[in-house]
């Protein structure tokens, strides 16, 4: 496995480079749901191919006063992660941005709801680093959770807009068995919290159970979604809501394409989740 710490580096192997290059980017502190996205990267990669991770911790897209500082850096562990896993090449830039920038890439409808709505700028920054690494490392294509289900709207829409040259590809969340999203954030969490956790999962399955029994209206059903939530110890909903999968409208009524999105603090710690209802 080839590691590469720098954006000149970066340029170079890319100069250098032949065969189809799949990126799939992080934050580090990779778990299964990371291992998950190296899978299908390899699998479109083939084995020819080059699969890429890229750990960053960009400050960018953490607002003020969120985990920047404390988000966990396991460099070590990460390394060893990425080899197992059968890597190619391990991007860890040390230094991504000019002291004096002052260019951002900014997408203006999908971000402007959900998580947009609870932590301004950071599609801001997630757009900018993203953008920044597929100048970097011009893969073929690159892999995203669903998990971020925001996230990853927009960067298709920021692909679609930009004319990036780079095939999408969405990965189904990964799950704990009972059902908590795999997140580097979860280990924030008191057993009393990672207990009470779940909570995000089963409000959003009996949403589903009760869509698939005819409920049709949003408002009821997201009201159930905060009687389950609700009671979970340390639980603060930030958001509950039912969305147009496509263009992440809130519905008033279920109709094809709904999905249920939510942001919960389960006592410091936000974790987010969502799940397709129709
Ligand atoms: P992060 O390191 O949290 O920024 O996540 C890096 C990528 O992994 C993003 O595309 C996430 O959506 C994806 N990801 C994180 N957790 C999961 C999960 N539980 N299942 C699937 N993908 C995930």
């Amino acid at each position: 496995m080839k590691i590469i710490e720098s954006t000149d580096a970066a340029h170079a192997h890319v100069r250098r480079r032949t065969g189809k290059s799949v990126l799939v980017p992080t934050m580090g502190a990779l778990h299964r749901g990371h291992l998950e996205l190296i899978r299908v990267a390899r699998e479109h990669a083939g084995n020819a191919g080059e699969v890429a991770v890229s750990i960053f911790v960009n400050p960018l897209q953490f607002e003020p006063g969120s985990d920047f500082e404390k988000y966990p850096r396991p460099e070590s562990a990460d390394e060893k992660f990425c080899e197992d896993a059968g890597v190619n090449l391990l991007f860890r830039p040390r230094q991504m941005y000019f002291d004096d920038r002052s260019v951002y890439v900014e997408e203006t409808r999908l971000s402007a709801g959900l998580c947009g709505a609870s932590r301004p700028g950071h599609f801001q920054g997630v757009c900018t680093v993203v953008a920044k690494l597929f100048n970097l490392l011009a893969p073929a294509a690159t892999v995203f959770g669903e998990k971020d289900y925001q996230q990853l709207a927009v960067i298709r829409r920021m692909v679609r807009d930009l004319n990036f040259p780079i095939e999408i590809i969405g990965v189904p969340t990964v799950r704990e068995a009972d059902g908590l999203a795999l997140s580097s954030r979860n280990q924030y969490l008191s057993a009393d919290e990672r207990a009470a956790a779940p909570a995000l999962y089963q409000a959003m399955l009996r949403v589903k159970e009760l869509a698939a029994g005819g409920e049709n209206s949003v408002s009821k059903l997201i009201d159930v979604a905060k009687e389950v939530v609700s009671p979970a110890k340390r639980a603060r909903i930030d958001y509950i809501t039912i969305v147009d999968a496509e263009n992440l409208e809130p519905l008033e009524n279920l109709r094809p394409n709904a999905l249920i999105a939510l942001a919960v603090f389960v006592g410091e710690t936000r974790l987010i989740d969502n799940l397709r209802l129709t």
